[in-house]
């Protein structure tokens, strides 16, 4: 029971519950005095050595070659499509996939490559389904240049692409030798959630991107992994898209550590993804899937509440419980390291009182 978890008690209430993205989480204390501390050069010639450890390291942890530096998870997908792809190629994707969604239709403006957009099942892409759309060699057809993946799968809120549908996309891949790029901006919280490393998932495509600024707490960037030409030639694009950074040391020094001491409190987020979710679950009105909380997103269908969105988050924001609209009757919250277990039952205790009482903003 909800009032069970909430209790009668006055909990210690924590100025903001920030639930709308883990990209808001701020560096830790020792990530700010490794930026102070950062050995630099510059990175431009290849002579900044902090920069070309986090590089090695994020290839080293994720079983690539190499790996290029980037300032964000959109130029890490943008850099690896535009030099897996190009103008007039096609690239298939989950048809509610970020690159598609909120890359603001940079697969077409920079690679100059349109998506074929495939239908998921709780983000995994059907196999017969991508095998099915690959391009015959035709006049009319573009070539079908790329597959991308996202893991995990923040439209469908979270989820994990399991190993076994990854492997059946690389045996389509591998049998019309179409490379495999994986959107990873979540992938250590696939690794978590799935008890394998994120080798493991990473082994299954060419490349990946990940984000070191979202649930791993460093304040900006992403690293792509990949074959070692590979990187060589995307260090190319990230030049030309204005990503070539000169003594980026300061903001590698925290992506080092995001990649050493971040990964396994990531469960912590997840646990607590978990009891907003079950703890929404009981609010009368809120449909939630827990079968799709698997990591540390939780959608919720608030149309049962009678409360148009836009209202509803009004008057959480109005008690300090931030979450994002997610579409017409969807609200997304996402769990961090920045809110603690005392934030997730004060964002419960409000959003039930929102529901119970109709909008008050
Ligand atoms: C956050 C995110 C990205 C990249 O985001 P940036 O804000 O550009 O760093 C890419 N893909 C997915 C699935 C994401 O959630």
């Amino acid at each position: 029971m909800l009032s069970k978890i909430l209790g009668n008690g006055a909990l210690t209430m924590p100025e903001r519950v920030d639930l709308r993205s883990d990209t808001v989480t701020k560096p830790t204390d020792a990530m700010r005095r490794a930026m102070a501390e950062a050995e630099v050069g510059d990175d431009v010639y290849g002579e900044d050595p902090t920069v070309r450890r986090l590089e090695e390291l994020a290839a080293e942890t994720l079983g690539k070659e190499a790996g290029l530096f980037v300032t964000s998870g959109t130029q890490g997908n943008q850099v690896a499509i535009a030099t897996h792809a190009g103008r007039g190629e096609e690239v298939i994707a989950e048809a509610e996939s970020h690159i598609f969604l909120y890359e603001a239709a940079a697969v077409s403006a920079i690679a100059g490559a349109q998506i074929r957009q495939i239908p998921g099942v709780a983000g995994a892409l059907p196999p017969e389904a991508v095998a099915a759309a690959i391009r015959e060699p035709n006049v009319h057809h573009p070539r079908t240049a790329l597959i991308e993946v996202e893991n995990t799968h923040n439209r469908a809120g979270g989820t994990v692409i399991p190993l076994d549908n990854l492997r059946r996309l690389r045996e389509v891949a591998d049998r019309f030798g179409v490379p495999i790029h994986m959107d990873g901006a979540r992938l250590f919280n696939a690794a978590i959630a799935a008890g394998v490393s994120a080798a493991e998932f990473a082994r299954l495509a060419d490349t990946v991107q990940v984000c070191l600024s979202k649930g791993l707490c460093a304040p900006v960037g992403s690293v792509l992994v990949g074959p070692r030409d590979f990187i060589e030639r995307a260090r190319q694009w990230r030049k030309r898209l204005g990503g070539g950074m000169r003594q980026a040391g300061v903001i590698a020094a925290p992506g080092i550590l995001a990649l050493t001491t971040m990964v396994e409190r990531l469960a912590e987020d997840h646990e607590h993804a978990r009891m907003l979710a079950e703890g929404l679950a009981e609010v009368p009105g809120i449909r939630v899937d827990l079968g799709r909380v698997q990591t540390n997103i939780v959608l919720v269908d608030i149309a049962g509440t009678g409360l148009a969105v836009e209202a509803f988050l009004a008057s959480l924001a109005a008690e300090g419980v931030l979450a994002s609209a997610f579409g017409p009757t969807l609200v997304r919250f996402v769990t961090h390291r920045d809110v603690d277990r005392e934030g997730i039952l004060r964002a419960l205790s409000v959003i039930s009182r929102v529901v119970k009482g109709g909008v008050t903003a």
